[in-house]
């Protein structure tokens, strides 16, 4: 009891009890907010209003220390005072006079400033603190302490607390409402820490899910989805549809014109796709090349009518590049629970679905059931194809050329062909795609080249000087030994390398420009003549083309049949002959089918026509015959 000043009075101990009871009434309101906060602004609001609520403090704020020129303190949430009338204070934490208040000491000191008389305090001397003041006398506030707000030993603010009593805070006080400081610094470190953790799981999560490039859901997320919605129509026995979509040139522009490209176009789809789906469907990016939409209820009809809106809607073509690119989308339509009973089988039937869909057909179709059988059987297939051309069972067929103005057959395309003992005939438009993935390029390529070399031997002694065209694929322009073979066979059969020439494909050269440069120049050293053959299918550049050494350009069939009927055909058409005489090159069309065709070309100045109207392709031993009917 008692001390140097003389025994306490009892109104003393009662005051200094008052004090600490408020004190620790606040700590323990304080911590159930902390324990309850859920984010740093509601957590400072509610610490604020408690200490006013439950401590009876007439004042209480919270300052964050800005790390801006001025240190600024930024108020945060306060009771008993305005924010607005705080910030027109401008207090910061410098060691200036606009620093001195208890908040900017605390702040920069590290350690609470207790104020014990806001009249006689030197903090609040400098004439910038008149407003200040006076508001604090007004409002009843007259002892004004900071606390220090600390995280991971940085302080990152004050707690300012104001009470209507001269030398308000005691030692005692003080020390309890520190702790009431570190208590909040402690749950704002908590918050922030929590709150980082749900920005890391909500970008993991989106990583698992979602796809960056077009900001979809990935196949992961569809099947998992896919498992959920077929739960649920099993409930409400109703079935659902899904639909599978693959973008044919994805692969192609990628080559040509490079990822972003290749990217750019699937970022345009996905955001034309997005705007067409509804809110109950599941849109995806399934695979490098493939969307999938999954309609959580619906009949064939409804997923057909959505396939046909759907590919109306991804039939404009796409910039990319600075080039109009056709997409070529192909849409596969399976049904749960008829086609399949479990995600990944429907999403597997699909798919086969979306192989058979044809540009001819509106581009989608719906899975039959046979389209499994169908891959089975491509794989038959490929065996039957390498028996077929290790035991000579393919044929060559020749396709003549004329040279418009005189008439005169000019030269023929060589094109092989498959009679298969069981299927029949077999086109090369649906045998060479086999050969690729069969790896049986080269070995057909050989085969084709020594039939040709043979048959063009055989018309040289004959007297029949007909250059023959051989088709030469991306593959073929990618193997080391293709000259040397050619070069092999030109001494083989001893025959000038005018009547043997070569054609490649427009996309063929820009699979790998640099490459295709290096054989061509090396096929032309031979002395052979070379064409670029669907011109106008493959994006090339003028530039590029300019180098090629080429003799020929080939206008691809898609331009010149509808020519005759389609203005921009005709532009085309025009422009490309155009574009190849002024490069000094021949122009051959393909594809003429009438006497129309042949008019309008030879009015544009056309060199060469090829096509049904002039001749269909036929066995190479029939080719005589049809030549002396033609002259
Ligand atoms: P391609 O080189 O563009 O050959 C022209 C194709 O158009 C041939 O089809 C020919 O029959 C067809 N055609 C010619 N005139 C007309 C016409 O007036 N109207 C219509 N509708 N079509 C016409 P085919 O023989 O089915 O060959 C298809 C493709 O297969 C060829 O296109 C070529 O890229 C490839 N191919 C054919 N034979 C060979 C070969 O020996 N080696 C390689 N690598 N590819 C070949
Ligand atoms: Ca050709
Ligand atoms: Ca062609």
């Amino acid at each position: 009891m008692g001390n140097q000043a003389g025994p306490a009075s009892v109104e003393d101990q009662a005051r200094k009890l008052a004090r600490v009871h408020r004190a620790l009434k606040t700590l323990s309101a304080g911590n159930h907010t902390l324990l309850h906060a859920s984010d740093e602004q509601a957590l400072l609001n509610d610490m604020c209003r408690i200490i006013g609520e439950s401590g009876g403090y007439q004042r209480a704020a919270v300052g964050y220390a800005e790390h801006d020129q001025e240190k600024t303190i930024r108020w945060m949430g306060t009771v008993g005072t305005d924010i607005r009338f705080l910030e027109s204070v401008h207090l910061t934490w410098s060691d200036t006079p606009s620093g001195r208040s208890v908040a900017g000491t605390a702040i920069r000191t590290g350690k609470p400033y207790v104020g014990q008389h806001i009249l006689t305090d030197p903090a609040y001397a400098a004439p910038a603190y008149d407003p200040l003041r006076e508001a604090a006398i007004k409002k009843g506030v007259t002892s004004v302490t900071a606390f220090p707000l600390r995280i991971d030993g940085e302080v990152i603010g004050a707690l300012v607390i104001g009470a209507a009593e001269p030398d308000a805070f005691d030692e005692e006080e003080v020390q309890l409402l520190s702790e009431l400081a570190d208590d909040l610094a402690y749950g704002i470190a908590n918050l922030r820490i929590r709150e980082k953790h749900r920005d890391a799981e909500a970008t993991i999560a989106r990583l698992a899910y979602y796809d960056a490039l077009t900001g979809l859901p990935n196949r992961t997320f569809l099947l998992e989805r896919l498992e959920e919605s077929m739960q649920e129509a099993k409930q409400h026995h109703h079935a659902l549809a899904l639909l599978h979509l693959y973008v044919g040139r994805f692969h192609e522009i990628n080559k040509v014109l490079g990822y972003r490209s290749g990217n750019q176009l699937l970022q345009e789809l996905g955001r034309r796709l997005k705007l067409a789906v509804k809110e109950n469907e599941t849109l995806a990016h399934a695979g490098e090349a493939e969307f999938a939409l999954l309609l959580p209820a619906a009949s064939a009809e409804h997923a057909i009518q959505r396939a046909q809106r759907l590919t109306t809607i991804l039939h404009d073509p796409v910039a990319v590049s600075g080039l109009m690119v056709d997409a070529s989308v192909n849409i596969g339509i399976a049904l749960f629970p008829g086609h399949a009973t479990t995600p990944e089988a429907l999403l597997r039937r699909a798919n086969a679905a979306m192989r058979e869909a044809r540009p001819t057909h509106d581009g989608y179709a719906m899975y039959t059931g046979g389209q499994e059988e169908q891959h089975a059987r491509r794989l038959a297939l490929m065996g039957d194809l390498r028996h077929a051309i290790e035991h000579d069972q393919l044929l060559l067929y020749c396709q003549p050329k004329v040279d418009m103005a005189s008439r005169r057959v000019c030269g023929a395309e060589a094109l092989v062909r498959w009679q298969h003992p069981v299927h029949g005939m077999i086109l090369p438009s649906d045998f060479i795609p086999l050969a690729e993935q069969a790896g049986l390029i080269t070995p057909l390529t050989d085969w084709v080249l020594e039939s040709a070399f043979s048959q063009s031997y055989a018309w040289h002694e004959a007297g029949l000087d007909w250059p023959l065209a051989i088709n030469l694929s991306a593959h073929d322009l990618r193997d080391p030994d293709l000259v040397e073979r050619i070069r092999g066979l030109f001494s083989t059969w001893g025959i000038g390398p005018e009547l043997i020439q070569f054609e490649l494909t427009e996309s063929a050269l820009m699979e790998d420009p640099a490459s295709a440069m290096e054989t061509l120049t090396d096929l032309k050293q031979l002395g052979t003549r070379l064409y670029v053959d669907d011109f106008g299918t493959g994006y090339s550049s003028l530039s590029y083309l300019q180098k090629l050494p080429v003799d020929y350009i080939k206008i691809d069939q898609s331009f010149v049949m509808p020519m005759t009927v389609s203005n921009d055909s005709a532009v085309i058409v025009h422009s490309t002959i155009e574009l190849g005489h002024n490069l000094d090159m021949k122009i051959v069309a393909e594809g003429v089918e009438s006497q129309a065709h042949w008019d309008s070309l030879a009015a544009l100045g056309c060199d060469v026509a090829q096509g049904y109207h002039i001749g269909k392709p036929m066995p190479t031993a029939q080719f005589r015959n049809w030549e002396t009917g033609w002259a």
